[in-house]
């Protein structure tokens, strides 16, 4: 057998939310809706030519985002998704028995991407109200830490840092850290303290905003994050990339999504409101749910975790259970956040 990296067998297992034909699928936080028709036609040309590499550097779809975001295209580094660049980050920052901080739960990319990129993974409890216990991360900060992760909002929490909080933290954060904001789920915040990351990056040099198009651009299987950081640090996360990781398909259904953004953000906003609705709903029946500021809640289950997961599979539903602590659940389409409901209703209470 070949031998192996000892430290494989440590590596936490990536768990993707389970498909079940028949059941309706609330456990991977994508929106419902297939992708517009106009990205649908986009993929399809691109397609077509698909006997071709694709542009290396990403060129179109770079320089479209920086206008649209108002930022020099120096400063974006696109990756495959932006789970890919989560591991280009540590790849480009950590050096072996560097430590990488991240509040608990958040992604479970975090500690994968640490130990693979050869950094120690140090995890901060979240507080008592599921939200990042910024006092702690500042405190678990050594001279060993590179990278900060922080998920804003939250997955799968969802809940998510306000403004002043942010800026008091990045302040207090030595400079030899780079503060990773995962903004993920920006398209579905609701809260106008919730900062947009990027109005940041000009007074704090050592932040990286991490972006997708899996979540509200509807393009999780076609893999397009990117991210936007000072122009050396974007530099480096292009160098440590896998050549031609955006394919020509994605590119092109990345640059067509941001033609239709308008529809696609009042579709995020839709499925925002969903996920309050079911928070609301929810609580109502009797189950604790911190406030959601994206496209799904949490429900802090604790030892009862699998067993909500359970009952919900009775009832079609497939849930994200991350026993044992808890149940996060996608808002889906109404009729499907229905059957969820209706499920939580009937689970028996312990
Ligand atoms: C879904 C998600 C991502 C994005 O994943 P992709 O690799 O772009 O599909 C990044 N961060 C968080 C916190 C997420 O939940």
């Amino acid at each position: 057998m070949t031998p192996l990296r000892p430290d494989l067998s440590s590596l936490p297992a990536y768990v993707a939310g389970r498909t079940v034909p028949g059941a309706v699928k609330l456990a991977s936080n994508e929106v419902a809706l297939p992708p517009h028709p106009h990205v649908q036609q986009a993929v399809a040309e691109a397609v077509a030519v698909a006997n071709r590499y694709p542009d290396i550097t990403v060129t179109t779809l770079t320089q479209r985002l920086a206008d649209h975001l108002g930022v020099a295209p120096e400063r974006i580094a696109t990756g495959c998704g932006s789970v890919a660049l989560c591991g280009q980050l540590v790849a480009a920052v950590c050096s072996p028995g560097d430590e990488v901080v991240f509040a608990w739960r958040s992604f479970e990319a975090y500690p994968i991407v640490s130990v693979i990129g050869h950094a120690t993974p140090v995890p901060v409890p979240n507080t008592a109200g599921h939200e990042h216990d910024l006092e702690a991360m500042l405190a678990a900060i050594t001279d060993r830490t590179r990278i900060v992760f922080v998920c804003n909002p939250n997955n799968p929490t969802g809940t998510a840092i306000r403004r002043r909080e942010l800026v008091d933290f990045m302040a207090r954060v030595p400079e030899h850290v780079l503060v990773v904001l995962d903004e993920a789920y920006a398209e579905f915040v609701s809260d106008e303290e919730i900062p947009d990351g990027l109005t940041l990056l000009d007074a704090h040099p050592h932040v990286a905003v991490l972006r997708t198009f899996s979540k509200a651009h509807r393009l999780a299987g076609l893999r397009v994050g990117y991210a936007v950081t000072a122009p050396d640090l974007a530099s480096a996360l292009r160098s440590v990339s896998v050549p031609f990781s955006v394919s020509a398909p994605a590119q092109a259904a990345a640059l067509a999504a941001l033609d239709v953004l308008d529809d696609l953000l009042a579709d995020a906003r839709a499925a925002a409101a969903e996920a309050r609705r079911m928070a609301a709903e929810l609580r109502a029946a009797g189950f604790e749910v911190p406030e959601t500021q994206a496209n799904f809640c949490w429900l802090p289950l604790g030892e009862r975790t699998q067993a909500f997961a359970e009952h919900a599979l009775d009832h079609k539903v497939v849930v994200r259970a991350f026993h044992p602590t808890g149940v996060r659940v996608s808002a889906g389409a109404p009729d499907e956040n229905e059957m969820l409901l209706e499920a939580a209703r009937s689970f028996p209470r312990a």
